[in-house]
């Protein structure tokens, strides 16, 4: 799919009709996190259709805070949650909103419901009432409250207010049906006493709503049009509706539901990633591994390239797993094209060009895109003593493998013609340097003569060089269905993180935050906001296709 066709889906179709018949003039959305966390891949699939689909529609999309539970949520998650739906590329301009913003309301609401009969105060204990719900099977049991006056009810919830009840001694309850077919509707809690202090309306209430009872209500207050969640919700759609049609709600808003993102070799739960932060089984929120919006931001994954996975996904009702590789070639596609190309060695060898004159350094023009010439081109040094890949020497070596090798010549890249004359080794048998000597005449990586050399290796110049510390990542866990087989902490990936010292060309010690480059040859590359004036550190975003692997495997399957 192209970036530039608009998307079609059954909630885009909805719309559509809804803006046609006239139902609605123009349509509300709200995208509803709850701040006890930091927002991942798969809020980021929520984003896009609710933001989405109101700029599409020339709509609003509210930012609404879902914070009704004070004992799980905190100033600092709503802010990164803020900071990231901004780098997504999506702003809810005026309208921030919080579920606390209307805890007088839903309070007056609630009374309304005691008032007509349709709420009361139950004074069972949350086994009790867990016990007393009943499962598919079984209808649950009223509660001995459930039948008290409305005055009793009214006294007793005015006083819970006033902070004369501890926590759990008693709740409010819609009075619907204990033997309904769906558990939802049996006798929904509205409202427990909880004693915490909440970060926006500090002591002012020690009695909170419940999600149930203050989500379809906000959506009211906000005349939002289209209210849009995940399947979760599907079966707490009749009690979304069930207080709409008994309260006197100012507008009448309707959810609908889609099916969650989940990417494989991950997980999208803000309770399990808690998990993973608080057990330091990951550095942090933002650890590079982490699926979290924070994590791939750091990890140099763009936001366009996260809003166009959310693109191919589409909204559908089907649950699925999306390959993290998808994600992955999105990235490459696009760096390919915006990344300019520089060079680093990651696990590097020492190459001595024997007939260079030491101490001398000249400049060589390297090209910072090999197909985009207004990219431009820039100067790295070239001097006797250069850094290779280990991976680019071998003392003895396939006939197909067109990289150094004794009395080969190849091209190190932008410079010149380098042939292999000898290497040292240790004791242990490792090759610890190599020897060259360069033709003057192939400056440029090119001759008069054109005769053909067919490898190209790049390299970094010892001298000038920086030392980075260079992140190399793979999968958070083992198995595509990090659950599937049992306990997800479990499956974490022991190798999931591998930290390599590498040498970079010196103008890589200036590149700013938040930028991408290529190593070329190795894959796509940014600096870690661990780096200092002291130390670098970069972040493997996403490897390149790896040819060579590919060719390799090839011939060995060949000679056997
Ligand atoms: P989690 O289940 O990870 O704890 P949550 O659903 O409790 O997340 P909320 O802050 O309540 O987190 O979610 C805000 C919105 O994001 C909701 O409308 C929810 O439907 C949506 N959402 C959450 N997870 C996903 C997902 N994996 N894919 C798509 N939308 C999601
Ligand atoms: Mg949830």
């Amino acid at each position: 799919m192209s970036t530039q066709e608009s998307p079609t889906d059954f909630v885009r179709s909805i719309i559509k009709e809804d803006l046609a018949s006239g139902k609605h003039a123009s349509i509300v959305t709200r995208f509803p996190p709850e701040p006890n966390g930091y927002l991942h891949v798969g809020h980021a699939k929520a984003i896009c259709l609710d933001f989405g689909v109101a700029e599409e529609f020339g709509g609003t999309c509210h930012l609404r805070f879902d914070d009704t539970n004070p004992s799980k949520e905190e100033q600092h998650y709503a802010d990164a949650i803020q900071a990231d739906i901004r780098w997504l590329g999506f702003d809810w301009g005026e309208h921030l909103y919080h579920a606390s913003d209307y805890f007088g309301q839903l309070y007056d609401w609630a009374c309304h419901l005691i008032k007509e009969g349709n709420a009361y105060v139950d004074e069972q204990t949350a086994e009790e009432i867990r016990a007393n719900r009943g499962d598919l099977n079984h209808p649950g049991t009223d509660s001995p409250y459930r039948d008290r006056p409305a005055e009793e009810s009214m006294d007793l919830f005015q006083r819970m207010r006033n902070g004369e009840f501890e926590d759990g001694s008693k709740v409010l309850r819609a009075k619907i049906d204990m033997a309904h077919p769906n558990i939802n509707l049996r006798d929904a809690v509205l409202y427990r006493v909880q004693k915490k202090s909440h970060p926006r309306t500090g002591d002012a209430w020690c009695i909170y709503p419940m999600y149930d009872f203050a989500h379809g209500q906000s959506d009211a207050i906000e005349k939002i049009t289209h209210s849009l969640c995940t399947l979760e919700f599907e079966n707490h759609r009749p009690l979304y509706e069930w207080f709409l049609d008994h309260l006197p709600i100012p507008a009448r808003p309707r959810q609908y539901e889609f099916s969650r993102l989940n990417l494989s070799y991950t997980i999208t739960s803000k309770r399990k990633l808690k998990t993973l932060v608080d057990g330091g089984h990951v550095a942090s929120w933002d650890d590079p591994r982490m699926p979290t919006i924070s994590g791939m931001r750091r990890r140099g994954i763009t936001a366009t390239s996260i809003r166009e996975l959310c693109k191919q996904v589409g909204i559908t009702r089907t649950e699925g797993t999306v390959d993290f590789s998808l994600l992955q070639s999105i990235l490459r596609d696009e760096l390919n094209d915006v990344a300019p190309r520089r060079m680093a060695v990651l696990d590097p060898i020492k190459v001595v060009v024997e007939n260079y004159p030491a101490g001398q350094v000249e400049m060589v023009q390297a090209k910072n895109h090999p197909d985009n010439e207004a990219m431009g081109t820039r100067e790295v040094p070239f001097g006797r003593e250069l850094w290779i890949e280990r991976e680019d020497f071998r003392e003895e070596a396939p006939r197909k493998y067109f990289r150094l090798k004794p009395g080969e010549e190849v091209r190190f890249k932008y410079a010149y013609y380098l042939t292999c004359t000898g290497f040292d080794k240790d004791e242990a048998g490792n090759v610890t340097e190599i020897r060259c000597t360069y033709d003057p005449e192939s400056r440029g990586g090119n001759t008069e003569d054109g005769r053909k050399v067919k490898g190209t290796i790049h390299w970094v110049h010892a001298d000038t060089a920086v030392k980075a510390e260079v992140r190399l990542y793979d999968h958070l866990f083992q198995e595509e269905k990090p659950e599937a087989s049992g306990e997800f902490l479990d499956n974490l990936n022991p190798d999931s993180l591998t930290k390599v010292t590498a040498v970079l060309e010196p103008g890589l010690a200036n590149l700013p935050l938040g930028e991408s480059v290529q190593f070329e040859r190795s894959g796509y590359f940014c600096k870690d906001t661990d780096s200092s004036d002291e130390k670098l550190v970069f972040n493997r975003s996403v490897a390149l296709r790896d040819s060579w692997a590919k060719l390799e495997k090839k011939l060995q399957a060949q000679s056997r």
